[in-house]
């Protein structure tokens, strides 16, 4: 059967990585986006995989259940083209899902390690990624692994209601609110070159990030932040990363760490449709915790965030720019 025949269960049953099939929307195999469910990352130009990690958080326990909310969030935008794109991001790019990274919950010193490996066979291969979090903390060895890749210091465009800049010295420590103190010490970052989107916590000091706080976002609107962002991050290698609390609570209760006077979900994604000029090397999509989520609002909203970042990576490819 060709894969324009299929019906149902594209994820296990489609040969081509390109293309969509059709599907019942409630039903079926739920990989993200019903991208084929595999490890050969051959031809592949953006890898899906989730971190079920949520052993750092400081309060509420729960992320580690976020890749499945967020697969199972992502049936209605593998139906129609998504919007407002108006194409199939799927007849240009070659999207796998890779599936979970595989970690010893039990065995905590090994977890980071494990992380590294599993980034470093995926980019490796020249793919790039789309990671599903897991608590913020799994962002650190993803970045350890990027810079491995592309060069230190990588830029860091950062959505958060949090700096996770809070000082730690230990090096073993498995700690959400920490990673980027690390990631400026290590070299890993520029923080000249980063922005932090929608903060709302205190920290005596920001490790000199670029803070674009969500009441500097309210007061000076969406498409002054979006310049902010192209101004201070211009051409260099960024990594983005999305913690779904930076979203007000209104529009992502499904967190461990919610903060009111976020972004709204309309905000954001306009935020994110809007970084196409950006030399994007690797994105994720953290914190989403469904045991905390009301009628999926959270991993509805953190899958619109996700297939808008495909979508750039689509619009690079076809000019030639991924
Ligand atoms: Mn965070
Ligand atoms: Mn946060």
């Amino acid at each position: 059967m060709s894969d324009d025949q299929i019906k149902g269960d594209g994820a296990i049953r489609r040969q081509s990585l390109y293309g969509s099939s059709i599907e019942n929307t409630y039903a079926g195999v739920l990989s993200f986006m019903r991208r084929n469910y595999t490890r050969n990352l051959d031809g592949v130009d953006v890898a899906v995989s989730g971190i079920p990690l949520d052993l750092s958080v400081t309060y509420r326990s729960g992320a580690r259940q976020g890749p499945q909310a967020i697969r199972a969030a992502s049936v209605q935008l593998a139906e129609l083209k998504p919007y407002p794109w108006g194409f199939d991001p799927f007849d240009d790019l070659a999207v796998i899902d890779y599936g979970d990274c595989w970690f010893d919950a039990h065995n905590p010193l090994t977890i980071k390690p494990s992380i590294i490996e599993h980034a470093r066979t995926i980019l490796a291969s020249g793919a790039k990624m789309l990671t599903f979090g897991g608590d913020h903390f799994v962002t650190y060895p993803l970045l350890i692994a990027h810079a491995e890749n592309y060069g230190k210091p990588l830029a860091l465009l950062h959505f958060d209601a949090h700096c996770d800049t809070w000082p730690d010295d230990e090096p073993d420590s498995l700690n959400h609110g920490t990673m980027f103190y690390k990631a400026v010490k290590e070299g890993l970052i520029d923080p000249a070159k980063s922005v932090q989107v929608g903060i709302r916590t205190w920290n005596d000091d920001f490790m000199g990030l670029n803070v674009l706080g969500a009441p500097w976002v309210h007061d000076n609107g969406v498409d002054a932040t979006i310049a902010e962002i192209k101004k201070t991050i211009g051409d260099a290698p960024v990594y983005v990363t999305f913690d779904i609390d930076c979203l007000d609570p209104a529009f992502a209760p499904g967190t461990g760490t919610p903060v009111p006077g976020g972004l709204t979900t309309a905000q954001a994604l306009k935020i994110i449709r809007n970084l196409g000029d950006l030399n994007i090397v690797g994105m994720d999509v953290v914190e989403v915790a469904p045991s905390y989520d009301q009628s999926e609002i959270t991993a509805i909203a953190a899958a619109h965030i996700a297939c808008d970042m495909l979508c750039l990576m689509r619009n690079k490819k076809v000019a030639g720019t991924l």
